[in-house]
């Protein structure tokens, strides 16, 4: 569980009691009333937040690295397999692709 989490389970009212600590010692006396368990590490953590009026982020929000942008749409040449293609031609009457190893043609689909 992270401390956002923990601090998400409290009620409002003890949130409130948490966001107006101040100090380590504090903050043991909370989690002692609560019958919570923070590592050091959380501590820390959580006396930031104290410091900065900014709540932890929670684990998900830190891991949600943007996707990579695949590009596997490589034309392949349906006669020999080849990748080595280019594109060529006008919108009209159309654009064709014409294999580099093979010199095949075909439309552009
Ligand atoms: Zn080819």
């Amino acid at each position: 569980m992270t401390i956002a989490q923990k601090f998400a389970a409290l009620t409002p009212e003890r949130q409130e009691n948490f966001k107006a600590i101040k100090d380590a010692a504090a903050l043991d006396a909370f989690l002692n009333e609560n019958n919570l368990a923070l590592t050091d590490e959380e501590k820390a953590q959580a006396l930031e937040y104290f410091k900065s009026g900014k709540l932890p982020l929670a684990d998900e929000e830190l891991d949600n690295v943007a996707g990579g942008c695949g590009s596997s749409g490589d034309t392949v040449c349906p006669v020999c397999g080849s990748s080595d293609t280019k594109t060529y031609g006008d919108a009209f009457p159309g654009l064709y692709i014409e294999c580099k190893t093979c010199k095949h043609k075909w439309p552009v689909e």
